[in-house]
């Protein structure tokens, strides 16, 4: 147990000596006016930190934006999609497109889409 404290209370002096090591040397490149090199090592090193962490959230961000979750039109159940994608119905197999935030049941080709007018017959006398 004494061995181990003492072990800790060595790692402890070399992780301060090498702290003091790094905090005599930015000092000292400070000294001799080479500030701006400490400055932008730390700068780059904060741009490399954070680089990942913006695109996490960039990427989480797109998602909201892009993800549509949404009932299939063929079976009624829950589906989630990205927009502007095709995905296939895991409960019928059935393949929906989303398009503007909603899951559309994709037309076969050759369908042609036609509505329906309503026509009042009259009769020529
Ligand atoms: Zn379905």
């Amino acid at each position: 147990m004494n061995l181990n404290q003492s072990q800790r209370l060595l790692v402890n002096l070399s992780t301060v000596r090498s702290w003091l090591t790094f905090f005599a040397i930015v000092s000292l490149l400070g000294f001799i006016g080479l500030g701006w090199l400490v400055k932008s090592l730390l700068i780059m090193t904060a741009l490399i930190l954070l680089t990942p962490i913006l695109l996490f959230v960039g990427f989480r961000w797109w998602l909201g934006q892009n993800l549509v979750k949404g009932a299939c039109p063929a079976c009624g159940n829950p589906l989630t999609g990205l927009n502007n994608t095709q995905t296939t119905c895991p409960f019928c197999a059935q393949t929906v497109s989303v398009e503007k935030s909603s899951f559309q049941r994709p037309a076969e080709p050759g369908t042609i889409d036609v509505q329906a007018i309503e026509v009042t017959s009259q009769s020529v006398d």
